[in-house]
């Protein structure tokens, strides 16, 4: 960093100085006297400097002499035509310039503070207002000199630098607050929790979509196990709306607000001009405080309304923060802090055996394709079994183990795309992710593993949705290649419920590999 000392020196250019005060000992063409609204100073005063002109109440930078240029010289003017620059400002400002004599001066309007963390600014414009004028000395009033136009440039983006700390701060706060409540889990960088609470709407260069995505697959996964393993004696009916109630943005928003999290929400975008130098005192603002939970202190500037949606987004971008910088223990451990208990580890889960499963089930064929060995066969057989094929034996059907694995499906995917993809847009992610998670592809590799000759089921519906579906596979692979990679979609059959019925056989390829681990 270089310190411009000159310039700061400058700002001590009081205009009650003595006359001899503004003038120099240098002598040539740069150092000539020129009048100003300060009195008589020496020209190289005046060369790089802040003046104001009262006449137009502007604040302009001067860049140098213009040397051959004076109040007699022609100006072009805009309404078409060539006058003098004295007669310019008579006609238009109507003042007589009394030294039209002196050289003039090269000036730019000062900067707009512009809002730097913006995501794409408007280049083009910033030339266009600050063209250039040519100042007669006698109308301008020096508030500092000697100081550089490219020191004002840089400062004009300290508004932008200081609301990154600030936010930066308010992240650090959150995680620190977070922290004190639970055992640490992981080291969460604040840059990511900032990330976790800004919104789109501050058109900021990152925001909480992606962390939502993720956050949000990962809450859904963790309260379907953690109900699934609770209530064992309950049918997928009782399950989902239960589900529904714990991820539901009016229960994230509730618990969200008990944390005093809405506070830490940015939901705007940072706007320069209402910037609060620190330290000054002359605004006419005034900050309440607050006591948090833990003795913190916060600061009120004023109210705001956030909506429901918004808080509930950010609990799920900051389960996903955690998640992906802790793991799922630390995503669990904020989980806890926000009020969602969840436990994958303590939670026991106990069930009756089917007798005899392999009367029902081709046991090894389900375990050379997953290349996997059932602890508890009896499971296999629960899930490829329809609701209308049920014996006293197999008490349950296929439902619940659905429920569960469309939970794992959905966040196993979301995850997979999140760490193959970092770079990914979140409307990428989320699209992508639907392409994924969709029952036509289910059903397409489900038949192409021959799973749906597997199917315990005693329906008439059900089995001519299968042969229909497995005919239109056969003409459809003849044509594309297979699955995900095709870009034929395939027929739609989504109104029977054999593709829920194979949206489960599937998710248990992956409930298998990753739950039974
Ligand atoms: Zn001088």
């Amino acid at each position: 960093m270089v310190v411009e000392w000159k310039a700061v020196q400058a700002a001590m250019f009081a205009y009650e100085r003595e006359v001899n005060e503004r003038m120099c000992c240098l002598k040539g063409n740069e150092h000539q006297k020129v009048h100003t609204k300060n009195g008589l100073v020496c020209s190289c005063f005046m060369e790089k400097s802040l003046v104001c002109t009262p006449h137009n109440g502007r604040v302009y930078c001067t860049t140098g002499r213009l040397p051959g240029l004076n109040g007699n010289s022609p100006l072009e003017i805009t309404e078409g035509g060539v006058v003098s620059y004295k007669s310019y400002y008579k006609k238009r400002h109507g003042i007589d310039l009394r030294h039209e004599e002196e050289t003039l001066f090269a000036a730019r309007q000062l900067f707009t503070v512009r809002n730097a963390l913006q995501k794409s600014r408007h280049k083009d414009k910033e030339t266009s207002s600050s063209a250039g004028v040519e100042l007669p000395s006698e109308l301008c009033f020096i508030i500092m000199s000697p100081v550089s136009i490219s020191t004002f440039y840089s400062f004009s983006f300290v508004p932008s630098i200081m609301h990154r700390i600030e936010s930066w701060n308010i992240a650090l706060n959150l995680k620190k607050m977070h922290l004190c409540h639970s055992m640490p889990n992981g080291n969460v960088p604040a840059m990511k929790v900032l990330e976790a609470i800004t919104t789109k709407k501050c058109v900021e260069k990152f925001h909480l979509e992606s962390f939502e995505t993720l956050g949000d697959s990962f809450l859904k996964y963790a309260a379907t196990q953690q109900l699934f393993k609770t209530l064992q004696d309950q049918h997928e009916g009782i399950l989902s709306p239960k589900r529904e109630k714990i991820i539901s943005n009016d229960s994230l928003c509730r618990l969200g607000c008990n944390c005093n999290l809405p506070g830490f929400i940015r939901n705007e975008p940072f706007e320069p001009k209402t910037w609060i130098v620190p330290g000054d005192r002359s605004s006419s603002f005034k900050l309440e405080e607050e006591v948090l939970l833990d003795e913190r202190k916060m600061y009120i500037r004023g109210k705001r309304v956030i909506k429901k949606k918004v808080v509930a987004d950010v609990v799920e971008a900051l389960i996903g923060v955690f998640l992906s910088e802790g793991g799922e223990l630390a995503a669990l451990s904020f989980m806890r802090w926000i009020g969602i208990s969840v436990d994958f580890v303590n939670t026991p889960y106990t069930r009756a055996l089917t007798l005899h499963p392999e009367k029902y089930v081709n046991i090894q064929y389900f375990e050379s394709l997953l290349n996997y060995s059932f602890r508890d066969v009896s499971l296999l057989v629960e899930a490829i079994t329809h609701g209308s094929y049920m014996l006293p034996e197999i008490p349950k059907c296929y439902q619940r183990l659905e429920f569960l694995g469309d939970a794992v499906l959905d966040y196993m995917i979301t995850v997979h795309l999140y760490n193959k993809y970092p770079g990914m847009s979140p409307g990428m992610l989320t699209d992508l992710r639907s392409a994924s998670v969709n029952n036509d592809c289910y059903a397409q590799s489900a038949v192409k593993c021959d799973l749906h000759k597997h199917i315990l089921h005693g329906s008439h519906d059900l089995h001519r949705a299968i042969v229909t579906t497995v005919h239109e596979f056969d003409q459809l692979s003849l044509k594309t290649t297979f699955g995900w990679e095709s870009e034929t979609s395939f027929p739609k059959v989504s109104e029977c419920s054999f593709c829920n019925f194979i949206l489960l056989a599937c998710s248990l390829l992956f409930v298998w590999g990753y739950y039974c681990k």
